[in-house]
């Protein structure tokens, strides 16, 4: 054998470590019975909670305060009701006391090879610190979905973003290690120098979120290119919510003439979710961590019924996140799913966030949802937003969208009347259409900003 085919082999069978028909990454946790996979959910958080008390300041205060040792924990049920979460302020707050880390790590700083932080724009930025462990873990779940999708060494993968202090991507990037793939970097270079990139280099898995992917596919269109043919066969979306929702999948795969993955993550927690290889959501990866879906009150909702995703992380043990308050809403279900996993499904994946949602005589509607309905009206694009203002009694929303290219304006009093009755009929309150021209709303190169919320800010 020349070194040319062992590199070669090397690749396939090491680095992956598994054979190429194989279905699952991990099929062992993967397809693992939930009571089974409870009962190692609960050894894992007792050890964890140990770890934390007895290494993390941050966490010895909080539970010291709330008259909690770990060894009070003796269930899940006791876990998920009476351990106290946190949020993105607690590890704000405790790396101002020490910068740059402060008091929410567990390790010294010997220990660390890598520190990213969160944006910031919805504050100040959260420093992430990682150990060579935690950086391995944090880009494992990826491999998940890359491997499902059908995705194999063999691959390559073109990340159209700039690479920088974005935790997310670069945790995409060490999924793609683990897979033994081909990196293909995008950054530094205009949206037109990617997609001659694009051209020249044949990829066959585009990393962006899913704004920029579909930005790419219409500046494509405008260059006399056509990304449907070009060599792209997966797209893997992260960063928003859009490949989740069947319209703006349903965009992105025509666009491409490629599938779409939908994929999330949380930059302080990891990439705790990839997306089903059968499009139904995003699953927990739940050999990385676990989570707590929590009412507004606290209280842990059923199965099928939306709340806040509070998670807990197995991989991150350099800064701990135990019961990490994400703000997202979610609707989780616990059944195997279709794909074979039985790890936690986000159906849909992120719905929104518990600061988006909008009251309207009393029934709570999350601006997610809304967008996942537009797709059940033909002819009507991705393109929308969302505005809310606050009426006498009542938030008042407003959904403007546009309808595919080439419907006749003959055709929009129907379509506002067809959306019109869905919104009612799904969500059970009226809410108002307006029906604009092809071209009306903004286009955006990374994130899309869509919820509009006019509504004064409780104080
Ligand atoms: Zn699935």
């Amino acid at each position: 054998m020349s070194i040319l085919e062992l590199d070669s082999r090397r690749q396939q069978s090491l680095l992956s470590g598994r054979s190429r028909s194989q279905k699952f990454w991990n099929e062992f946790t993967e397809t693992m019975p939930r009571e089974q996979l409870d009962e190692l959910h609960f050894k894992r958080l007792k050890a964890l909670l140990r770890y934390a008390y007895d290494r993390v300041p941050m966490y010895n205060r909080l539970y010291s305060e709330a008259g909690m040792e770990p060894e009070d924990i003796r269930s899940l049920d006791d876990f998920n009701r009476y351990v106290p979460t946190i949020d993105k302020q607690d590890l704000v707050k405790a790396q101002s006391v020490n910068p740059p880390w402060g008091d929410s790590v567990a390790l010294s700083r010997d220990f660390y090879i890598y520190n990213f932080q969160t944006s910031g724009s919805t504050g100040i930025p959260v420093r992430i610190p990682f150990s060579m462990h935690s950086q391995l873990q944090y880009g494992e779940p990826w491999a998940y979905l890359f491997w499902e999708a059908g995705i194999r060494s063999h691959d390559s993968f073109y990340f159209a973003f700039p690479w920088g202090m974005y935790a997310g991507f670069w945790s995409a990037y060490w999924g793609v290690r683990c897979l033994g793939a081909t990196v293909l970097s995008g950054g530094g270079l205009s949206s037109e120098e990617r997609l001659r990139q694009i051209q020249l280099l044949k990829p066959t898995v585009l990393v962006a979120t899913p704004t920029y992917t579909l930005y790419l596919a219409e500046l494509a269109k405008d260059l006399g290119m056509d990304t449907s043919k070009t060599f792209i066969r997966y797209i893997i979306n992260t960063g928003e919510p859009g490949a989740g929702i069947p319209t703006t999948r349903k965009a992105i795969e025509h666009a491409w003439g490629a599938k779409a993955y939908d994929s999330y993550g949380i930059a302080e927690v990891g990439a705790i979710a990839p997306g089903c290889p059968d499009q139904h959501g995003c699953h927990l990866s739940e050999d990385q961590g676990y989570a707590t879906i929590l009412d507004s009150s606290g209280m842990v909702v059923g199965a099928g019924e939306v709340g806040e995703n509070v998670v807990t992380s197995y991989s991150q043990m350099a800064q701990p996140v135990i019961k990490y308050r994400t703000h997202d809403l979610v609707r989780a279900h616990y059944d195997v799913c279709s794909c074979g996993r039985t790890w936690l499904l986000y159906e849909g994946g992120v719905l929104g966030r518990t600061d988006d949602m909008i009251t309207i005589k009393g029934t709570n509607v999350y601006p997610a949802a809304i967008e996942y309905l537009l797709s059940d009206v033909h002819d009507l694009s991705f393109h929308y937003e969302l505005h809310v203002t606050q009426g006498r009694l009542n938030d008042e929303v407003t959904v403007k969208v546009e309808p595919l290219a080439g419907v006749h304006s003959d055709h929009y009093s129907r379509l506002q009347k067809d959306l019109q009755a869905v919104l009612k009929s799904k969500t059970g309150v009226k809410i108002d259409v307006e029906i604009l021209s092809p071209g009306t709303l903004p286009r955006y190169e990374l994130k899309a900003k869509r919820f509009f919320d006019k509504r004064p800010k409780a104080v």
